[in-house]
């Protein structure tokens, strides 16, 4: 079946709201086997918002669409979809009930605006709304098998209510598909390299159905297996086998799975703790090592020791080495590893220091020169990197090669 997404909102097309819809619904939509063939922005306006559902009903069986329930004046996809549908729109007793208890139960006056909200297209099926008071709409087009989702806009309402409404009806309505998706994360070699490398081992597969997708993401290259149908799992495992077998040591983790989690995880299996002193990352590598729940199991602590004077006060590197070789420079990196893990008593700790731009480069030393220093009992080793993304980039690319570092010494280890 063809499933397409329509999600509505003037801020989206301002660029005031990422739409993250998009995202969670395809991401949703596929792991309960129904890939998304097409999806579509549109200012909520009269006019685009019928002809946006106009098209979509013309391809798709299942059509949903997100934002516009509410009760203000530019909350129209209701109306306006009932109108295409040539459905009265009629007070639902239930919806009433549920607005006026969501308002009491919070000691608030019911505002007159959500008298809108409680009017809903002849024959619609009514999703409440648990953390708002908008509720969900689906409809069955007269006449064919096809359906019409319509969900609110805020995240927090729609999540749950996909969850708790849609789903049952997907699964109701549409006999599951079988569809299989394996995502191998590989970090270390670029992204036409990984193609490269894969491509003519998994062709045999992908004559069996096997869709082969590429991700480059900062510092990491995502590699997707899929199929549908009776063989889709089977095909999926020998075409994993083979990324396997050709990228095995670059490979970090698998569909959701960060290289920090890995990292976590690894640090927690050998019972090290790990410490950190972080100049051009800024914090970066800490950010992403809290992320995952349990660092503080494995995480002492970190510096962002980013003038010269912080490097020398809290990781202890000398001036003369600052003087002689400059902060962006292999000795510097190399002291403040293990200063770091000095002063900290980690077993690890990464340094970085490098220059992320725009201004500061020299020939010697050009925009997006990093220095690495990973520190452990056996000493401390550095890799001199060259990143010459813009900032935000930098900060990303260069953090994910620090965490590679560690993750590969602790494989080794
Ligand atoms: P409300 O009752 O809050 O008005 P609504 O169903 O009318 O809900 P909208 O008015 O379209 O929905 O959007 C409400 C808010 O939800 C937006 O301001 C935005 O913060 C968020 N939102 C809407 N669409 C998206 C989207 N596609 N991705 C992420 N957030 C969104
Ligand atoms: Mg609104």
């Amino acid at each position: 079946m063809n499933v397409e997404l329509v999600n509505t909102g003037s801020e989206l097309m301002l660029g005031r709201v990422l739409n993250t819809h998009q995202q969670w619904l395809c991401r949703r939509l596929a792991d309960l086997g129904h890939v998304v063939t097409r999806q579509v922005a549109i200012a909520d306006t009269g006019g685009e918002i019928q002809n946006a559902v106009r098209e979509a009903l013309g391809r798709a069986d299942f059509i949903i669409t997100t934002g516009g329930l509410g009760p203000t004046s530019d909350d129209i996809t209701r109306e306006l979809i009932a109108e295409l549908l040539g459905k009265k729109l009629i007070e639902n007793q239930d919806v009433l009930a549920h607005i006026e208890n969501f308002f009491a139960t919070r000691n608030r006056p019911r505002p007159m605006k959500t008298s809108v909200e409680t009017f809903v297209p002849a024959g619609a099926l009514v999703f409440l709304n648990r953390f708002g008071t908008a509720p969900g709409l689906a409809m069955k087009i007269d006449g064919t098998q096809k359906w019409l989702v319509m969900l609110p806009g805020p995240p927090r309402e729609l999540r749950p209510m996909f969850d708790e409404y849609v789903v049952p009806l997907l699964k109701r309505e549409f006999a599951d598909e079988t569809f299989v998706c394996r995502t191998l994360r590989s970090t270390g070699i670029g992204e036409s390299r990984v193609q490269e490398f894969v491509e003519a081992d998994l062709l045999p597969l992908v004559q069996r159905g096997l869709g082969v997708g590429y991700c480059a993401r900062p510092g990491a290259v995502d590699v997707r297996l899929t199929a549908a149908g009776t063989d889709a799992a089977t095909i999926v495992r020998a075409g994993e086998a083979v990324v396997q077998r050709i990228l095995g040591a670059n490979i970090f983790g698998l569909d959701d799975e960060e290289i920090e989690n890995v990292v976590v995880r690894l640090l927690k299996e050998h019972k090290k703790t790990l410490a950190l002193a972080e100049s051009c990352t800024g914090g970066n590598i800490a950010h992403r090592i809290t992320n995952v729940p349990g660092a503080s199991e494995i995480f002492l602590g970190g510096v962002v020791s980013y003038a010269n004077s912080a490097k020398e006060k809290f990781v202890g590197v000398n001036a003369k080495t600052l003087a002689q070789h400059g902060a962006v420079s292999e000795a510097v990196a190399r002291e403040m590893a293990a200063g770091a893990r000095e002063r900290f008593g980690a077993d690890f700790a990464i340094a970085v220091t490098g220059i992320a731009g725009p201004g500061g480069g020299s020939a010697e030393k050009p925009v997006g020169t990093v220095f690495l220093a990973l520190a452990s009992a056996a000493g401390v080793t550095v890799e001199k990197m060259s990143n010459p993304w813009e900032r935000a980039t930098f900060k990303e690319v260069t953090a994910t090669q620090a965490l590679e570092r560690l993750r590969t010494r602790l494989l080794s280890t």
